[in-house]
């Protein structure tokens, strides 16, 4: 192409440039929307490749949607309120066939008796975008928000190489007024193939994977930096325009036709039908070809498609009466359950875990799935050898719902807790009324080791590079046995730590001077954590993050706490019988008064500071105010939990999950189910930006986020 570039020497750059930009849209147009590309890589790389020199040569001619502009811009502190043109409504759902008709009788009613014409589409699992362009080139970009307002995350947006940044020749005939702006909707998805490769990559570098391909669509459209989306294989399907009236088109089906020819994805799994059966079994076929589409659905959208009639029929307060979802039941798979393991928790329960072949469920691969007690696993009636089907509850958890008992081994036995501890081989009990068995040793090193890692976690005292490896192998060389034995390691025994590999030699590795001095400062800076995370730490039965915090509001230091009856723990506003009685045992068991008083010896504060508490108390500006907290806050690189801290420390309350009383979600990184709750709620959503000021001038947001 290099050659070929020198054919055209001599001709107005500007010309070129324009004719190159074209050609490279067409290819692109080929490629994306269509999937049908008529030129090899290579050569679209090097049109690309030419239409990039000349841009470098002559500045000027550099257009904002020329495809070299793709990735540029930044979002800035805050993602931008976009108002839309139109309410962005969601969707009334059919939980079954039998609602779906409902749905159809009613829209007969409203059009007059008979059926009209209805579009059925696929329902596309992602994130909701809107689309405006001006003169035929995007603009802006926005997520849903609250349906009326969302936000700007044009720079993403650009990155997304299906998302035409200017509308295909011939597309301006289909809008009535051709300078106005007109806004597309549709859905951004990341692929399921792609979803598995982001994955797998962050679970190498070790960081969280995102739950679902959802999730991380709307994750990496919500990034503050656009290089990152752009690394991120997203595609659209547009389907919807804010305002039809600016449209020629009359019709869902051909605003679908328009949409394809201005340049966009569209969906081809589509279907004009008239009657009931032809909608059913559209439904049908859909959920047929689920597992072989490359991208997630959860649904079919079926939507009227006369214009004139949808405009008649309106909307609900939520979603339009002239369109439906009809929603699949949660994605189910079969896979082979080669074995039933039992893993030991830090209070002895004994749980089951299933394991089986790893199998592709909602979008992430399923390998083990907790079986909860021994009842569970009878009730559900799986043997090892079985078949058994797989779900993901919520789309989160996975869930083993049973077996195919026509597969079934004819040597499967049903299966039975061991009478042992896999860990200690001590006896296990299963006290009267309780469904779970316990090994009740206290020198159970599953036990310790959990108890250990429990204590280094990161709502505890967040022991920074403490993890399970380096635990373990504290543990098996007998160093540490217990939460206090950490207050006594040094630096050299640590980087003398053997890790368990070799080199090429053969040699043992060591942890080394690095992370062992490393270690040590983190064991340090433990020492001094509030009070309520050592009680947290010490894992009490029942005592959670919350109720450890409420024990550390209503006693000021251990040994308070210790010298508190039954019946003075139980008086503690939260505080049931059944807390104080495992509280109070915790605290008179030998073995465990004895780590409290050598945790002391070493230095690590086991009661909260009221002085200094006092002295660093911030004005309380927040008061009132309930927030949650979702997604992770890459930005500021926080745990959520000291977000959580800094607003508690100003008044205000810090709850788990989204209702009508919460004023605020801070949503961060691939925040999923609470930021959609929230716009479902109507309740303000705020980014990490917006936290962060109010983290540091304690002025407390007012209700519109802002
Ligand atoms: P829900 O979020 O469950 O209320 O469903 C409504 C959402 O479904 C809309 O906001 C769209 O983002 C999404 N959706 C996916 N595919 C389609 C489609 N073909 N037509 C309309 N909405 C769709």
């Amino acid at each position: 192409m290099a050659e070929q570039g020198n054919l055209f020497e001599g001709q107005d750059p500007a010309a070129r440039a324009e004719a190159l930009r074209r050609e490279i849209e067409h290819h692109s147009y080929q490629y994306y929307a269509l999937d049908a590309p008529t030129i090899s890589d290579a050569a679209f790389d090097s049109l690309m490749r030419e239409l990039r020199e000349i841009e470098a040569a002559h500045p000027e001619l550099v257009t904002a949607s020329s495809p070299t502009q793709r990735v540029g811009g930044y979002v800035g502190e805050q993602f931008a309120p976009v108002v839309h043109e139109r309410r962005m409504y969601s969707l009334d759902n059919a939980m079954d066939l039998d609602e779906l008709d409902e749905w159809m009788e009613r829209t007969a009613e409203a059009c007059g008796g008979a059926l009209p014409p209805l579009c059925c589409e696929l329902k596309i699992d992602g994130s909701s975008i809107a689309l405006t362009y001006e003169d035929g080139v995007l603009v802006r970009a926005a997520t849903r928000g609250d349906g009326t307002t969302g936000e700007d995350i044009t720079v993403n947006v650009r990155t997304v190489k299906d998302v035409p940044l200017r509308l295909r020749d011939g597309a301006l005939s289909g809008i009535r007024d051709a300078d106005a702006s007109i806004e597309l909707r549709g859905e951004c998805y990341m692929p399921k193939t792609s979803f598995e490769v982001l994955n797998a990559a962050a679970e190498s570098n070790g960081k969280q994977p995102f739950a679902n391909p959802r999730n991380a669509a709307a994750g990496s459209l919500r990034q503050k930096d656009p290089q990152i989306t752009a690394h991120r294989d997203l595609s659209t399907f547009v389907y919807a325009v804010g305002d039809e009236r600016k449209l020629v088109a009359e019709t869902q089906w051909d605003l679908l036709k328009w949409l394809g020819e201005a340049g966009f994805h569209v969906n081809p799994d589509i279907a004009l039908v008239t009657s009931a059966e032809e909608v059913h079994e559209f439904c049908r076929k859909s959920l047929e070809r689920r597992d072989a589409l490359p991208y997630d659905i959860d649904g079919v959208v079926v939507k009227v498609n006369s214009f004139a009639q949808q405009e008649a029929m309106g909307y609900t307060a939520r979603a339009p009466r002239w369109a439906i979802a009809f929603k699949f039941p949660p994605e189910e798979k079969t896979t082979l359950l080669r074995d039933i393991t039992v893993q030991v928790g830090r209070t002895g329960k004994l749980t089951p875990v299933a394991e089986m072949d790893p199998v592709l469920v909602a979008g992430s691969t399923v390998a083990r799935a907790t079986l909860h007690n021994e009842d569970e696993v009878l009730r559900k009636d799986v043997r090892v050898g079985d078949t058994v089907i797989v779900r993901k509850a919520g789309d989160v958890i996975p869930e083993v719902l049973g077996p195919v008992l026509s597969l079934r081994p004819d040597d499967a036995r049903p299966w039975s807790m061991p009478k042992e501890c896999p860990s200690c081989g001590s006896p296990v009990v299963r006290e009267d009324g309780e469904a779970d068995y316990r090994c009740i040793s206290i020198d159970c090193p599953a036990q310790a080791l959990e108890r250990l890692l429990h204590w280094a976690s990161r709502g505890a005292m967040d022991i920074d590079g403490m993890g399970e490896e380096i635990v373990r192998r504290l543990v098996e060389s007998g160093r540490v046995s217990d939460v206090a034995d950490y207050y006594t390691l040094d630096e050299v025994e640590l980087a003398q730590l053997q890790t368990g590999r070799t080199n090429k030699e053969g040699e043992p590795i060591c942890l080394g001077q690095t992370i062992a001095k490393k270690l040590v400062a983190a064991i340090d800076e433990s020492r001094t954590r509030l009070f309520a995370r050592p009680l947290f730490g010490l894992g009490m039965r029942h005592v959670g993050k919350t109720m450890a915090e409420t024990l550390a509001r209503a006693f000021p230091n251990m040994d308070a706490l210790m010298a508190a009856t039954e019946e003075q723990l139980a008086a503690v506003d939260g505080v049931g019988p059944k807390i104080a009685h495992s509280t109070y045992l915790f605290l008179r068991t030998p073995d465990n008064v004895q780590v409290i008083e050598r945790l002391a010896k070493h230095g690590v504060r086991l009661a909260d500071d009221v002085e200094a508490q006092a002295a660093d108390a911030l004005p309380q500006t927040l008061e009132g105010l309930t927030f949650v907290l979702t997604g992770s806050l890459t930005q500021s690189g926080m745990k959520r939990d000291e977000a959580g801290a800094a607003l508690k420390a100003r008044g205000a309350k810090v709850s788990g999950s989204v209702s009508k009383k919460t004023s605020f979600v801070v949503a961060g990184e691939a925040a999923g189910s609470k930021y959609d709750k929230a716009v479902a709620l109507g309740v303000p959503v705020l980014d990490e930006a917006a936290l962060l000021h109010i983290i540091e001038t304690g002025e407390a947001p007012t209700a519109d986020g802002e």
